[in-house]
């Protein structure tokens, strides 16, 4: 019976067309080639160099497509699979093994021949990678990188590559070029023996003793068969469990993944260290700009913060009715300057009750006083208000109490003291129960005023707290305020309120319709906006640079891969002969790309954490570090990583095998 060819070709024909040059000079590598392979031969091919054996064993090796022709493998034929179809196919059933090894620098004996199943999907590639290092001889050698074997080992290293797959057929093309007589010996006996149990070898090499180790011995000249002649038996009679299903079975992807991101990251980690200085100057950009955007957040946070740090010492929900209106006050000078008067606070308390928006209201006199206790003076800021004050603008006492409406009233002596004067005065002694003068009079403090900090350099805790009537009637002897307070039941409501009250202002003073507000209403959320407006402009100016920084750094990062997939392209060939696909190698050089910008992000982390202390230490401002916006930056650099490492990546994805391998 007839046995069914392993390998068919038909008409095989390989012309390369110089790359560039149109119509220009071509070589026809293979004319014509008919042949048949068995399952379970060894052939050798043979011929002078140039003559197209290289050409023939790529081809048959799914290495490189035909120019023309049939090619069946397994009975199917190969010449409409993908890219990605072939390198599956090649990893598990076919194995290489090349003149110069083509081992992977820098990695270790047990790597390099756990490569090809990584590439298939194995978990745990090592024991059976042991395994084959054993049976070459190689045990005690799993941890040696290329550099630390000779030839000969180095080539048998590559042979247990070439079995970790358990392929049909090995590829050998000039196995025994660059190794001494006796490793020549070494890896035919190896080469005899796998096909004693049953693996197909098409064996090139120029040598006649080499090629008689062969069952059946062929010849090239010019790219054709010129000889074709049995030496033994056909095939070793031995079978391999053949399975004869399409081809271009689905590939597995996801199967295995993490053993492939860990051979990637490992493989990264390499090449970054091998660059080290490259790498860093590379990252420069991403540095500088992941530094300008933490500070900035960091900053941008601060300014949040100091805000609603300062809304919540002033009170929030409030709004300020000023008795003037500045816009208008030259030409309201005169007899339509008017002033705040207790009587108009109780009419804003009247019409107050009627608002629903409107929660409470106060009125409040300021001035600057010496307060004296014993031998010691000192100026303070002196505030008048109602009890309202207490929860409007939180001056809850932290010692003591607050006034009452009664003592309001009764323009009682009593007063609450700031911080500030309280340390001045009495140092750690509790201040309460003792007494003040202000202007030759006594005042009993009833109350420690909380601490308010400093706002615009000015010590908002060297200040005294009095009844509004207390200051109008026993230390001013006046009878005007300088502002009515009046806080909106919510945030939502200040819009109403302040609309309400300017309604009610403009009746309550008889204005005619038209006429410019004689008053101003101050809502203390514009406050916010002011602040905002500071720190805005610092924030986008930091913003630029981070962006730009990013984009320079970014086409840095992909300059350096660019580099670095140039370097590596025998590596990828490589790695394509032995099964990976375009998403593996994509994969592999994306992964180098977002580790270099991730390292790049760390350090412009630190930076900018530098950056935004530098920045609250020399410019006194307030700056917040979130674990928010460290997150947003490794993101930021992730992003980076992928999208300047993608145009690379790719293009390394897209090399040919062949072309690859061949790159000198
Ligand atoms: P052998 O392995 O028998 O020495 P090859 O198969 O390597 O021969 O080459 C066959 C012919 O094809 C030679 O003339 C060689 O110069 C040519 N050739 C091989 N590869 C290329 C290529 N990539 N571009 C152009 N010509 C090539
Ligand atoms: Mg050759």
């Amino acid at each position: 019976m007839e046995q069914e060819p392993l390998l068919r070709v038909r008409g095989l024909k390989k012309v390369y067309r110089p790359a560039g040059q149109e119509g220009g000079f071509e070589v026809k590598a293979l004319d014509h080639v008919d042949l048949d392979i068995l399952p379970g031969e060894y052939i050798s091919i043979m011929g002078p160099s140039g003559s197209g054996k290289s050409t023939l064993m790529q081809i048959l090796g799914l290495l490189d497509r035909p120019s023309e022709g049939l090619y069946l493998l397994d009975g199917n034929d190969v010449s409409n699979l993908s890219d990605d179809d072939l390198a599956q196919i090649r990893s598990r059933k076919l194995g290489f093994i090349f003149q110069f090894f083509n081992l992977l620098p820098r990695t270790s004996c047990l790597d390099n021949v756990s490569l090809p199943l990584v590439y298939t999907g194995e978990q745990d590639p090592a024991p059976r990678a042991r395994e084959l290092l054993t049976q070459v001889g190689l045990a005690d050698r799993l941890d040696h990188k290329p550099h630390q074997l000779s030839g000969g080992q180095q080539q048998r290293v590559a042979i247990a590559r070439a079995l970790v797959n358990h392929p049909k057929i090995i590829f050998a093309d000039e196995p025994t070029g660059n190794i001494s007589t006796q490793q020549t010996e070494e890896v035919l006996n190896m080469l005899e023996e796998l096909n004693r149990r049953g693996v197909t070898i098409v064996l090139v090499t120029h040598e006649p003793e080499v090629a008689h180790h062969a069952r059946r011995s062929l010849v090239l000249r010019d790219g054709r068969i010129a000889e074709d002649k049995l030496l033994r038996d056909r095939t070793s009679g031995a079978l391999l469990e053949g399975d004869r299903a399409p081809l271009a079975a689905a590939a597995e992807n996801g199967h295995g993944l993490w053993a492939r991101v860990r051979e990637n990251v490992r493989m990264a980690l390499v090449a970054l260290r091998l660059n080290l200085l490259r790498t860093s100057l590379a990252t420069l950009g991403i540095v500088i700009g992941i530094a300008s955007f933490v500070a900035m957040m960091a900053i941008g946070e601060g300014a949040k913060e100091a805000v609603s740090d300062l809304l919540s010492s002033m009170g929030t929900n409030l709004l300020n009715i000023r008795p003037v209106n500045p816009r208008t006050a030259k030409e309201l000078a005169g007899d339509n300057f008017r002033k705040f008067y207790p009587e108009d606070l109780e009419a804003l308390k009247v019409f107050a009750q009627s608002q629903p928006s409107i929660a409470k209201v106060d009125g409040q006199i300021y001035g600057y006083l010496t307060a004296s206790h014993g031998s010691y003076n000192t100026p303070v800021e002196v505030i008048g208000a109602t009890p309202a004050i207490e929860t409007m603008q939180a001056f809850k006492p932290v010692a003591g109490r607050f006034f009452t409406e009664e003592e309001n009233d009764n323009q009682a002596r009593v007063v609450l003291i700031g911080q500030t004067v309280a340390k001045n005065m009495f140092g750690d002694k509790n201040p309460v129960g003792a007494f003040l003068k202000l202007n030759r009079v006594d005042f009993e403090i009833i109350g420690l005023l909380p601490p308010k900090g400093s706002t615009n350099n000015r010590d908002r805790d060297e200040m005294v707290l009095l009844p509004l009537k207390t200051v109008l009637n026993r230390i001013y002897g006046r009878s005007t305020l300088h502002v009515l307070t009046v806080e909106a039941v919510s945030r939502e409501a200040m819009g109403v309120a302040q609309e309400r009250l300017r309604q009610w202002m403009r009746d309550y003073r008889q204005q005619r319709p038209g006429d410019q507000d004689t008053f101003d209403i101050l809502n203390m959320n514009d406050i916010q906006e002011v602040y905002n407006q500071t720190t805005g402009i610092i924030s986008s100016m930091l913003q630029a640079i981070s962006f730009v920084s990013l984009l320079v750094g970014g086409t840095g990062i992909m300059n350096v891969m660019f580099v670095s997939v140039k370097e590596r392209t025998r590596e990828v060939g490589l790695r394509k002969a032995v099964g990976a696909r375009r998403f593996d190698i994509l994969m592999q050089f994306m992964i180098e790309s977002v580790l270099i910008c991730l390292l790049g992000g760390a350090f412009g982390t630190l930076l900018g954490w530098g950056l935004s202390l530098a920045a609250s230490s020399l410019l006194g401002w307030k700056t917040v570090f979130t674990a928010g916006a460290v997150a947003t930056s490794f993101l930021f650099a992730f992003l980076v990583g992928v999208i300047f490492g993608l145009w690379p990546a790719r293009q390394a994805s897209e090399l040919a095998p062949i072309e690859a391998l061949r790159y000198e």
